[in-house]
């Protein structure tokens, strides 16, 4: 997996990309946009796991509630199924603003999640931006490898709405370095190549 890999409204993922080593993060449903299935369980890939445990880890050594994937890996199909509902309901202009066209979300990638907490045991979906667990991942993610990947301020950018409760792996280094310069993925790869890449292929993302 690159863990580079830039996925927006532009840049498709196949509808055949399906990460290899996807493991359960917890017991809760997979929970999104209603469009519930109690057997579909949160999933991230297996190599971003122990960032996500020592992240989760510190956020409990800082006092904080326990971080959890409320919702991780979404196969192509499963964000077709949402978005073809949407489409039902609200149009396809409207739907295109509300949720991800297929393989253009990042949850299909299985290196980026939606958080919620575990409080004293009980599922707690809803974040704020005044929770200090929103605002101390917001600070330390990156030394993790995480960032949010849809910061306030840079919509226009992103093309997404902001989203407090989304992150992204990235590694450590260049987590770091997006938090450092303040940047967003597009930004990064803008500077870096002159325009962001077209899209990426199966065979690219397994480098
Ligand atoms: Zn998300």
């Amino acid at each position: 997996m690159n863990y580079a890999i830039l996925v927006n409204k532009q840049n498709l993922l196949s509808s055949d990309f399906v990460p290899e080593d996807l493991v359960i993060t917890d017991n809760n449903e997979n929970n999104f946009h209603n469009y519930r299935d109690p057997n579909f369980k949160p999933m991230i890939s297996a190599s971003i796991l122990p960032y996500f445990k020592a992240m989760q880890q510190a956020a409990l050594d800082a006092g904080l509630k326990e971080i959890i994937v409320d919702s991780g890996y979404r196969p192509y199909e499963y964000q077709k199924v949402v978005f073809d509902k949407f489409v039902d309901e609200v149009g396809y202009e409207e739907a295109c603003k509300k949720v991800a066209l297929p393989g253009s979300s990042e949850h299909q990638t299985g290196i980026a999640f939606d958080i919620a907490y575990m409080d004293n045991g009980k599922y707690q979906e809803k974040t704020s931006d005044e929770d200090p667990e929103i605002i101390w991942l917001k600070e330390n993610s990156h030394k993790f490898g995480f960032i949010l990947r849809y910061p306030l301020g840079k919509e226009a950018i992103t093309g997404y709405s902001y989203e407090r409760w989304h992150y992204r792996f990235v590694g450590v280094e260049l987590a770091t370095h997006l938090y450092n310069e303040n940047i967003t993925l597009e930004e990064y790869y803008t500077r870096l190549k002159g325009q962001p890449r077209t899209r990426i292929t199966k065979e690219e993302d397994q480098k």
